[in-house]
């Protein structure tokens, strides 16, 4: 693939590097403290390709909260345990096209079908994963990340202390959801265990990686493990074509073509099947909680790189 040569990568991922470096525009999170204090100028950009080449520019090993990526990465876990009709059935497939933490989602639907990549899907995943005690879901998940990313990943202990005393509004969605027969364990444990995966330290590379994994096929490019069955990724890349931008997600479609998903610790993912996964980090967000430079640079890329999965030309 001409297009996608080692050099062509590297000028590309570049060439939006410097175009990018000094926009500004956005605020850090805030509703989360930690997140405000993060410093608003860092910015990295990996690429992960599918033979396992890794490609890197910037603050790229910067430890960041990974926030609601790890919604793509806990749902692959409850899918490998519960499959992929179990997942349609008891959380939901469709947009929610709402905010990430929308009640109004959950109200509206006469099914209380959400997604699994906004709060209220995400929590209810949380709690659809198998496990006899809290201690052993959290294992699961610690695990499943790890191969995702070819090392193991640590909480940021400051973050999640953060996110914990500030989760409210959360746990509400998830008594809403539970009262509504859609939540499927403990309220506080799957609340907790989702606030302690959002908590993850994770850096631009890492996110290159775990992307890359399911541009792969299931298996880490970089250490060839095998992660999740092979059937599962087109399932999970699905529900980031639909929901990885919450209401902004159809104008990243329209840009991009792509399936991809934000975080608000500034993190963003994008996968193309069989190619690569490209991963962009800057704390400043939107309006909808997606980083306004790491949403330029991936758009940037995407068009230079030609990797619009639905333009054909
Ligand atoms: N932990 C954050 C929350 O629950 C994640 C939100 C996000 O990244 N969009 O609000």
């Amino acid at each position: 693939d001409k297009q996608l040569s080692e050099k062509r990568i590297r000028e590309v991922m570049h060439a939006a590097y410097e175009k990018y470096r000094n926009t500004t525009g956005g605020a850090n999170a805030s509703y989360i403290p930690y997140l405000a204090d993060i410093d608003p100028k860092l910015y990295g950009i990996a690429i992960c390709t599918a033979d396992g080449q890794v490609y890197e520019v910037g603050d790229t090993k910067f430890e960041f909260g990974i926030e609601s990526i790890s919604k793509v990465f806990v749902l692959a876990l409850a899918m490998r345990d519960r499959g992929a009709k179990a997942i349609e059935d008891s959380i939901g497939v469709n947009a929610t096209g709402m905010p990430f933490n929308s009640v109004m989602a959950v109200e509206l639907n006469p099914r209380r079908a959400v997604n699994p990549l906004v709060n209220a899907g995400a929590m209810a995943t949380n709690s659809f994963i198998p496990a006899a005690s809290s201690a052993e879901k959290w294992t699961k998940i610690d695990d499943i990340i790890a191969k995702f990313a070819g090392r193991r990943l640590s909480v940021i202990e400051q973050l999640y202390a953060s996110e914990t005393a500030t989760n409210q509004h959360n746990r509400a969605i998830a008594w809403l959801l539970y009262s509504y027969g859609r939540f499927y364990g403990d309220i506080s444990e799957s609340v907790d265990l989702y606030t302690r995966a959002c908590s993850y330290g994770s850096h631009t590379r890492d996110l290159a990686i775990m992307a890359g994994t399911l541009a792969n096929n299931g298996v880490n490019p970089v250490t060839k493990e095998a992660v999740i069955d092979e059937a599962l990724c087109p399932k999970i890349l699905a529900t980031m074509m639909t929901e990885g931008f919450y209401d902004s997600t159809g104008g990243w479609v329209y840009h991009t073509g792509l399936p991809g998903k934000s975080g608000v610790g500034g993190g963003i993912i994008a996968i193309v099947p069989g190619k690569l996964a490209i991963a962009a980090f800057s704390p400043p967000l939107d309006h909808a909680g997606n980083s306004v430079k790491a949403l330029k640079t991936l758009e940037y890329i995407v068009e230079e790189l030609r990797l619009n999965l639905l333009d054909a030309r």
